[in-house]
C-alpha cells in the first residue's frame, strides 16, 4: 500500500496530525505502539531479550523491564545496538504486516525516529515531517508529561536536529503557533494530494 512516513521531534505534534489523518479514514500504524507491543508480556521480542540480556531485564509479568533497560542503553551504546538488533526487524515486520492488512487509500506510518534509524526512508513512499521550534517542543512536553525543561532538552539532544529532519522530508507541516483549525486544513490539503498520488501509484500497479 502507498505509505507516508510521519515523523517529527518529541512534542512536534505527530500524534495530533496522525489523528487528523485518521479522521479522514486513513489507517494509521504507530511504530511506537508496535515497539511497546513486542516488549509486552508474550511479546515477539521477549524470548530474545531474556536470552541475550538475562532474566533480570524481564519484569514479573513477562514484559521488558523498561526502566532497567532504559538505564542500560542510555549509558551503553553496544547494549543499545544489541537491543535494536532484536527489536528493529520485528518492528519493521509488524509494521509491514499491519499496513498490508489495513484498508484505506494509503497508510500513515508514524515513525518518531525515521531520520535517526536509517532504513525507514526507503520503506515509505514519502516522508512527512511535523515541524516546530525547540522552544515550542519544550513548552508542550513540559505541559503534557510534567517533565522539567532539562529533561525535555535531554530527549531532544538524542533526536535528529530540526534541520536533518526537514532535509529528509518530502512534505512539511509547520505546527508552531498553529490553531488546530489551521493544522486540520493543512492535513486536508495533504490528504487530497496523497489520495491523488496513491491513486496514480495504484493505476501504475
Ligand atoms: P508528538 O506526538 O509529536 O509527541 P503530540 O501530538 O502529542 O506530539 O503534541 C504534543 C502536545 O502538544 C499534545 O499535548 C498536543 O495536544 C499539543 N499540541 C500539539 N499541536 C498543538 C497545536 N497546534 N495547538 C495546541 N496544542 C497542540
Amino acid at each position: 500500500m502507498f505509505s507516508i512516513g510521519l515523523t517529527g521531534g518529541i512534542g512536534s505534534g505527530k500524534s495530533t496530525v496522525a489523528d487528523l489523518f485518521a479522521a479522514h479514514g486513513v489507517p494509521v500504524v504507530d511504530t511506537d505502539a508496535i515497539a511497546h507491543h513486542i516488549t509486552a508480556p508474550q511479546g515477539a521480542a521477549m524470548a530474545a531479550i531474556r536470552e541475550q540480556f538475562g532474566p533480570e531485564f524481564v519484569a514479573p509479568d513477562g514484559s521488558m523491564d523498561r526502566a532497567r533497560m532504559r538505564a542500560l542503553v542510555f549509558s551503553d551504546e553496544t547494549a543499545r545496538k544489541r537491543l535494536e538488533a532484536i527489536t528493529h526487524p520485528l518492528i519493521r515486520y509488524e509494521t509491514e504486516r499491519t499496513s498490508l492488512a489495513a484498508s484505506g487509500p494509503y497508510v500513515i506510518v508514524v515513525v518518531p525516529l525515521l531520520v535517526e534509524s536509517g532504513t525507514w526512508k526507503t520503506r515509505v513512499e514519502r516522508v512527512l515531517a511535523v515541524d516546530c521550534s525547540v522552544e515550542t517542543q519544550i513548552a508542550r512536553v513540559m505541559r503534557r508529561n510534567g517533565f522539567t525543561r532539562e529533561q525535555v532538552l535531554a530527549i531532544i539532544a538524542r533526536q535528529a536536529t530540526r534541520e536533518a529532519r526537514l532535509a529528509a522530508a518530502d512534505d512539511i507541516i509547520v505546527n508552531d503557533g498553529a490553531t488546530l483549525e489551521a493544522l486540520s486544513q493543512d492535513v486536508d490539503r495533504l490528504h487530497a494530494r496523497y489520495l491523488a498520488l496513491a491513486g496514480s501509484a495504484g493505476a501504475r500497479g
